[in-house]
């Protein structure tokens, strides 16, 4: 998810939290066919044996990195990134915290609405350029997830911080905002 409010000072605290061999991912788009088909397509969970792989982590930072750094490929910063987005069919996603300023990893989420209340707002994506547009979601949730050592937590979230995680787990579906605009 793209932030439409600019998070400058966010952007650049985060980026003393990463290693300085984590490398910027191609950011697949729908303008390309062949990424799109990625895109398009479901999830598969982490398996529990990755989680002590440092492949999978060196992976996690470079997707955090990504996110940081997709001003260069875009010109508005991430709020989030799912890894489908970078052509890996994983459930894995961040989301930058609009409470903390801190950048959250998600891995195997489950979401569930706390009540049947739905707000909306302005949402883009970094896979979708050039496209804005008002997206109608829960507004709580319970999110249950892992962390990166494979550690399972829940949190609770409302408004932007619910509509990110909302719109980030649509990307592990193959689903992408544009399929849930308002006209
Ligand atoms: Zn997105």
């Amino acid at each position: 998810m793209k932030v439409v409010k600019k998070r400058q000072k966010a952007l650049k605290s985060n980026c003393d939290i990463l290693p300085t061999m984590s490398k910027q991912l191609k950011i697949y788009t729908i303008e390309n066919k062949e990424e799109e088909k990625i895109l398009r397509e479901k999830s598969v969970p982490v398996k529990e044996e990755q989680f002590k792989d440092s492949k999978f982590h060196e992976f996690l930072d470079n997707l955090l990195y990504t996110a940081l750094n997709s001003e260069e490929q875009d010109n508005v910063p991430a709020g989030g990134i799912a890894a489908p987005q970078v052509g890996e069919n994983i459930r894995v996603f961040y989301t930058l915290n609009y409470d903390t300023d801190k950048w959250q990893l998600f891995i195997n989420p489950k979401i569930t609405p706390i009540g049947f209340s739905k707000t909306s707002t302005i949402e883009g994506c970094l896979s979708v350029p050039n496209i804005e547009g008002e997206v109608l979601r829960y507004r709580k949730v319970k999110i249950n997830y892992q962390d990166k050592n494979g550690k399972r937590k829940t949190k609770k979230f409302k408004d932007i911080n619910a509509i990110a995680v909302q719109h980030e787990l649509d990307h592990l579906e193959g689903v992408l905002f544009i399929d849930k605009m308002k006209e």
